[in-house]
């Protein structure tokens, strides 16, 4: 029964924390804030409430295993998931619109082949066969096993299977990107571009870089389903710490951690901003890479993996809108509104470019009653994928309304009043250095999509969340705390929780 230290109560430190207590280990949260969830917080104001991370729940067998490791009772009697459908509607840059059925990728083909012309829905298709043979090539060491220790073989084999050529065009390139992707395998459509590199976009990650592999991204949505919680995000961030205190994990808020405590050779505890220390024979960090370092300058400890540093990854800008009027009948939860001029916004994401105007982004209207005042009112938040650091000036909330009122006629007519998210608040919500975002840990790409390896370079301590492996969003941070205490209840012999 050891003491374990975890710094931050983000999603992945509280799923590590759940899973250590219930194997016997005495678990300490200490969080810098007030409250817990981190990228998972929640704004409210005049009976109006708005999810400030993420709304939309992939893959969440993660949670539902979380729940009955950690407890025996289901997701679905803590938090109520909807199944949203459709699971997301795209208004590409020429006006084509469609809407996409949640996890059936039949009816996407069909769709397709209505909205963008025949035969769309076959190469999505055959693009979606390859993306499964990526996925089953990946998802055990890229979700559910401890980062290998030759991890390189990760990062030099690209999974993503080449598309079999015509033999006229023996000479064609394999798709190595997701950019060639588009052209090489999907035809170079537009909107069939569009659609996919939106995948990349959402996740921060450049389509021109972003490995062929990243396919893994949208096979996820398309194939598992996109969920909705009851109530919003935060819901399921209550049920998580709510089951760390059922199994007797201790939280302290206000509790900043500046230094992790090393004694002969290991990680020996934490000490607080106000001076006080904390011993443990486990330290578990739910942090960025950047504060992780500020903890223990003297040394490096997160491994030989050639991940981005959190300055070169992108961040969320969000805006938040209280609408007049209800929701109409039958709007889709979520909408992505296809940005007017591609390279543009590619220049401006990932080379420094100016704003772009009009950039994609994401409308959510998710007509759950409890995010409102009443009927007549509708809750909305668009969120754009904005450059590492970006300072946000009243003209770039401008374009973000422009676009969104494709998806939202009459939205500045309906508008009440509106909240602003930065890059900077999301730092305050995290530590990450400008707001960065992590994403999922991909292969191939030299390396450069894996994330830290749950064990570090100093023994005791341990990385969880986002920003160790297997990477970020709410799976696959869950994951990594089922590793993290794996790792540490079994040792380093672990090798996944399957
Ligand atoms: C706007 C936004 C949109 C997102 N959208 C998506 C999405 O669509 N899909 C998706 O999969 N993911 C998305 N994510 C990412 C997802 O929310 C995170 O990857 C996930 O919540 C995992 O978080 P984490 O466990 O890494 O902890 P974090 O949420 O990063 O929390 C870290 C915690 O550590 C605390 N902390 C930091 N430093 C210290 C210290 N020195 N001492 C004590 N405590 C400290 C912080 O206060 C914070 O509570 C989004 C995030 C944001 C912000």
């Amino acid at each position: 029964m050891a003491r374990i230290a975890v710094i931050g109560a983000g999603m992945g430190a509280m799923a590590a924390a759940a899973r250590l207590a219930v194997a016997g280990h005495r678990p300490v949260v200490l969080e810098r804030a007030s409250t817990y969830g981190g990228a998972v917080g929640r704004i409210e104001r005049d009976g109006f409430a708005f999810d400030t991370g993420p709304a939309l729940l992939p893959l969440p067998a993660v949670y539902r295993d979380l729940f009955i490791k950690t407890g025996k009772e289901p997701l679905e009697d803590l938090v109520g998931l909807t199944q949203v459908e459709p699971a997301v509607r795209h208004v590409f840059a020429d006006g084509t619109t469609t809407d996409l059925p949640n996890a059936r990728r039949a009816g996407v083909a069909e769709a397709l082949d209505a909205a963008v012309g025949a035969g769309a829905g076959a190469r999505w298709s055959a693009f979606m066969n390859r993306a499964r043979e990526a996925w089953d090539r990946t998802r055990r060491p890229l979700l559910e096993e401890p980062l290998w220790p030759n991890w390189q073989v990760l990062a030099d084999r690209e999974p993503y299977p080449a598309a079999p050529r015509k033999r006229l065009l023996r000479a064609a390139r394999t798709a190595t990107t997701l950019a060639e992707i588009g052209v090489l395998e999907l035809g170079g459509d537009p909107r069939l571009v569009a659609l996919l590199e939106q995948y990349a976009l959402a996740y921060g990650l450049d389509p021109r870089t972003a490995p062929a592999s990243a396919a893994v991204l949208p096979y996820m949505e398309q194939t598992f389903g996109t969920w909705a919680v009851t109530g919003g995000m935060r819901a399921l961030a209550d049920a998580v710490y709510a089951r760390c205190l059922k199994r007797k994990v201790e939280f302290r808020f206000g509790a900043e951690v500046t230094r992790i405590v090393e004694k002969d050779g290991r990680a020996a505890g934490v000490e607080l901003a106000d001076g006080t220390v904390e011993d443990a024979e486990f330290v578990v960090a739910g942090v960025a890479p950047g504060v992780l370092d500020r903890l223990l300058p003297e040394r490096s400890v997160q491994g030989e993996v050639p991940a981005r540093s959190e300055a070169e990854v992108p961040s969320r800008l969000t805006v938040h809108l209280a609408l007049r009027g209800a929701r109409p009948e039958g709007t889709p939860h979520r909408t992505v509104v296809h940005g007017a001029d591609r390279g543009a916004e590619l220049a401006w994401l990932f080379d420094g470019g100016p704003l772009a105007q009009r950039p994609t982004v994401t409308v959510l209207r998710s007509g759950d009653a409890s995010q409102v005042p009443d009927a007549e009112h509708e809750a909305v938040s668009v969120t754009v994928t904005v450059p590492p650091h970006a300072r946000v000036a009243e003209g770039d909330v401008e374009q973000v309304l422009a676009a969104a009122e494709r998806a939202v006629p009459g939205l500045r007519e309906r508008l009440l009043w509106h909240e602003v998210r930065t890059p900077r608040d999301i730092a305050e919500a995290t530590g990450a250095d400008g707001g960065a975002v992590p994403a999922p840990a991909l292969a191939a790409a030299r390396g450069n999509l894996l994330q830290a390896a749950n064990r570090t370079a100093l023994p005791g301590l341990f990385a969880v969340g986002g920003w160790s492996h297997p990477g970020g969003g709410l799976p696959h941070a869950g994951m990594s705390g089922a590793l993290v205490a794996g790792l540490i209840v079994e040792g380093p012999e672990f090798r996944g929780s399957q």
